[in-house]
């Protein structure tokens, strides 16, 4: 998976994303021997189904990033056990990580995730509300501001998703100029990552390409 990343950036002229493995539905051993290849990063889109593969690979010292929707019920235990959360996209959910994290651990990385194709069916907010959450993280000392995700919808024709990716790379660079250590744009996945590293993401989210075909949908 790496040397297609490198060869997208490659041919794109762009630098080498950041490789979030996606292991949801995955169990810990999958996890684990992609570990020992030296892969680092991984994505969960449940908190619960999360805590027990953390718990399970906790001597892998490895980093946990929350890519689904998180419920602010559960903000207690996200804001404990991951490295990162990506899907944060409201100022109920922000005061509720900061609360949350435990003074001992660093800041937890978070990302503003925009809903870029305004569907009904998504989380993440409108783009024109960024700034509002911007200004509420940056305003956390337990929480760094680290940038922008987007799960754009799959259009079938490839001027569309791009033209999305497009629009995410704008509102990070305005993002960026703000807030410096706003470094990071996680977009693309198995299908897209391609495109989205051509129109400037610095981490893909894989799934299936890495792990094969899910047993269940997620
Ligand atoms: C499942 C998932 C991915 C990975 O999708 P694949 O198509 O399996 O690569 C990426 N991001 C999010 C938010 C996901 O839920």
């Amino acid at each position: 998976m790496l040397s297609n990343l490198q060869d997208a950036a490659k041919a794109a002229g762009r630098p080498v994303p950041l490789l979030l493995a996606v292991s949801k539905t995955q169990p810990a051993e999958a996890i684990a021997t992609l570990a020992a290849q030296g892969q680092h990063a991984f994505g969960e889109n449940y908190v619960q189904e999360a805590l027990a593969k953390i718990e399970a690979l906790r001597g892998l010292a490895l980093e946990w990033h929350l890519i689904g929707h998180l419920q602010s019920n559960k903000a207690e235990l996200a804001a404990r056990h991951f490295h990162w959360v990506q899907s944060v996209d409201r100022t109920k959910l922000v005061h509720a990580l900061a609360h949350q994290r435990p003074r001992d651990l660093p800041p937890l990385n978070v990302l503003i995730q925009v809903n870029i194709d305004d569907e009904g069916s998504k989380h993440g907010c409108q783009p024109q509300d960024i700034d509002a959450l911007a200004a509420a993280i940056s305003a956390e000392p337990t929480l760094c501001l680290r940038g922008l995700m987007a799960i754009p919808a799959p259009w079938p024709d490839a001027a569309r998703r791009r033209a999305a990716f497009m629009r995410m790379h704008a509102l990070k660079q305005a993002l960026a100029r703000q807030y410096p250590q706003a470094d990071t744009l996680s977009m693309g996945m198995s299908s897209d990552y391609a495109e989205a590293i051509a129109e400037g993401a610095t981490m893909v989210r894989i799934g299936t390409a890495l792990f094969g075909a899910r047993a269940r949908p997620a």
